[in-house]
């Protein structure tokens, strides 16, 4: 047995071996009847759980007017979506059933504190090496981090549960030469085997290796948080000999998904989450989540595609597939007539057009700035193919700009769209 997984299951008082390996089985047994049988029945006794024992969860019912009184007869669809907003009123917390607290900065800049219950609070990291297993790497391979400022303020206590974990963290928002040179001399010295990262992150590592030439041999590179960049494909391929895989996790809904070695969607891990889309919104049920109800709660994410795929993958992998993320709901801008627009509304030419590596949309003084990375196009090419575009379908002032730098949040993610008059892209 790996003695890092020995060593973190008794800290833990829990064995994650055995987490581990009945994620790697689970995951080729079943098929579409009953894996949704699974996650139906799931759902339906967490809930059941919370209405028995939690009495603040049955005051938000009641505020929604639903019925709850016979147990037997529940309408799942008829079950009220609950919203992080929701929970910070009610804080319908079960204290017994309390094994740790997390806190979500998430995408949002006010953090949010909540309670998980034991097989809840560690699922996550079993979940991850499920993932790992794709390419070939183990439990507590060591990993290079590249994630926000929140890493770097490092309590002794994180510092040593890193060193354990194997897990070696650098800041996103240092985007100097002298933080990727480190990046690079730390994964080719200790001998790292994976890289994990939100995707712009990862992308201006991969762009700097190009840029000096230099060469990596790593197992695999995982993304997360961020709209996947294709082009980081290409370059991970050459310059780290090994794929990216995009992730997606949320540990408020205990969410993970990760694609597997065909990248045709994100496997939905249902053992701890029953995944709903809903008008193409994501709704997560943590069916082990005993202290803290996060049920058919609204994440904030939109799924790409109206449902899942049940299919079995050619991978050989049962577990329901999402297609994938198509950014967070808050994506939204108003034109000159107060019409809402998805910020997504230049995604699909975008991802269709290998000459752009990255690209963000910006409001400021009501006007929008699309700035494109492109080391190929022109501003005259860009404004011919993608000014054109916006005049036909957006009412309002928009710019073309070629490699501007990218607005980064207090939390180092690069989001697809920022409204800087708000000052703050998200919520
Ligand atoms: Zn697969």
């Amino acid at each position: 047995m790996n003695w890092r997984v020995l060593l973190m299951s008794l800290v833990r008082r829990f064995n994650l071996m055995n987490m581990y390996n009945q994620n790697i089985t689970s995951q080729y047994i079943g098929d579409e009847i009953s894996i949704q049988k699974e996650m139906d029945d799931n759902a339906l006794n967490i809930f059941k759980f919370h209405v028995k024992n939690n009495n603040k969860y049955r005051e938000f019912l009641d505020s929604k007017g639903f019925d709850y009184s016979n147990l037997n007869n529940i309408d799942w669809g008829k079950i009220p979506t609950i919203t992080k907003a929701d929970l910070r009123e009610y804080y319908p917390e079960i204290k017994s059933e309390i094994y740790n607290y997390s806190s979500s900065g998430g995408s949002t800049n006010k953090p949010f504190k909540y309670p998980a219950s034991i097989e809840s609070a560690l699922f996550t990291w079993p979940s991850h090496w499920m993932l790992h297993d794709v390419f070939g790497a183990k439990p507590y391979s060591k990993m290079v981090m590249i994630m926000g400022s929140g890493n770097m303020k490092k309590s002794k206590i994180t510092l040593v549960y890193h060193k354990l974990s194997n897990i070696i963290t650098f800041n996103a928002f240092d985007r100097s030469t002298t933080n990727k040179q480190k990046i690079y001399n730390t994964i080719k010295s200790k001998k790292v085997e994976i890289i994990y990262g939100f995707a712009s992150s990862i992308n201006e590592f991969l762009l700097y290796l190009k840029e000096n030439d230099l060469y990596l041999n790593i197992k695999g590179i995982v993304t997360t948080s961020e709209n996947r960049i294709p082009y980081s494909q290409k370059l991970a391929d050459k310059y780290c000999n090994c794929d990216i895989y995009d992730q997606y996790g949320a540990h408020d809904g205990d969410v993970f998904g990760f694609e597997c070695s065909l990248h045709d969607g994100l496997h939905i891990n249902h053992k701890y989450c029953t995944l709903e889309i809903l008008n193409q919104e994501i709704l997560l049920t943590a069916v082990k989540n005993k202290a803290f109800p996060f049920i058919k709660y609204q994440v904030g994410d939109l799924a790409a595609g109206e449902t899942l795929k049940k299919e079995k993958c050619e991978c050989g992998r049962v577990l329901f597939r999402l297609q994938g993320l198509n950014g967070r709901t808050i994506y939204n801008f108003k034109d000159i007539d107060g019409n809402v627009v998805s910020a997504l509304i230049f995604d699909t030419l975008i991802k269709h057009d290998t000459n752009v590596m990255q690209y963000q949309l910006v409001e400021k003084n009501n006007t929008l700035f699309l700035n494109l990375l492109s080391d190929i196009y022109t501003q005259e090419e860009v404004d011919d193919k993608y000014l054109t575009f916006a005049k036909e379908r957006i009412n309002k002032k928009v710019i073309i700009c070629l490699n501007e730098t990218m607005h980064k949040l207090a939390n180092a993610k690069t989001p697809l769209y920022i409204n800087l008059d708000k000052q703050n892209g998200e919520n």
